[in-house]
């Protein structure tokens, strides 16, 4: 069972909640300062898309996704995110991929974007580079980290929002072996179906690697995906 988005959108608006009063709030006044053109805010978003976003006129605006909350509570989901993947390749909170401890994370992340935008120091294509791991340690280090996991965990816990993961039922996980058998006979030439973070892709397969699959998009453009994707051959 996924968690249902109900609780998944109260959990992003306690995202927002925290990010203005733990992240943004104690650094407002030095970040007027250093951007005066810059106006913030942190929003709730439908789908699974989660970033900052930079508009012309000096919005800076961050979007936690529902589908996004959705899927940090399911184990194989969340190990697609590159924020839960962080965790483990850089140790942050002892490597713990608990569904709670990501979102933190995951906060830290975007807030790490803002800063990345107030400095300047966000150039396209180059978004995830030294400088920006390098902010985000200092935010892990300042102990942003554990003060918003902490907050999270208490309030999450006050509204009685979960903070586990959420097992797969009987049906998703006849489904899940379904897709890893299918995935083992996949062949050349195959046509596939792939979800994707806001949309899904078509496409043929162009290669089977050791751990992956290359396929060829319709439309051009070329996707790997592993047995963990999700995915269906047409
Ligand atoms: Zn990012």
């Amino acid at each position: 069972m996924s968690l249902p988005l109900a609780e998944a959108g109260a959990l992003a608006e306690l995202l927002c909640e925290l990010t203005d009063e733990l992240l943004y709030a104690p650094r407002a006044a030095s970040l007027a300062r250093e951007a005066p053109w810059h106006r913030y805010r942190a929003r709730v978003g439908s789908g699974r898309q989660t970033c900052l976003r930079h508009y012309p006129d000096g919005r800076l605006e961050i979007t936690y996704g529902r589908r996004m909350v959705q899927d940090k509570y399911d184990p194989e989901h969340s190990r697609v995110w590159a924020t839960s993947r962080e965790l483990s390749r850089f140790g942050w909170f002892g490597g713990s991929v608990s569904p709670a401890h990501t979102l933190a994370h995951t906060a830290l992340h975007e807030f790490a974007h803002l800063l990345q935008a107030v400095r300047g120091e966000r150039r396209a294509g180059s978004v995830h580079n030294t400088a920006f791991y390098r902010t985000l340690g200092e935010l892990h280090e300042a102990g942003d980290g554990e003060r918003l996991y902490r907050r999270l965990a208490e309030r999450a816990g006050a509204t009685g929002l979960p903070l586990g993961f959420r097992e797969p039922g009987d049906e998703e996980q006849a489904r899940r072996s379904a897709r890893q058998q299918a995935y083992a006979a996949l062949a050349v030439g195959d046509r596939v179906r792939l979800r994707g973070r806001d949309r899904d892709y078509t496409g043929t397969v162009r290669r089977i690697n050791r751990r992956t699959v290359s396929c060829d998009l319709d439309g051009g453009g070329r996707l790997r995906f592993s047995e963990h994707a999700d995915f269906e051959r047409l």
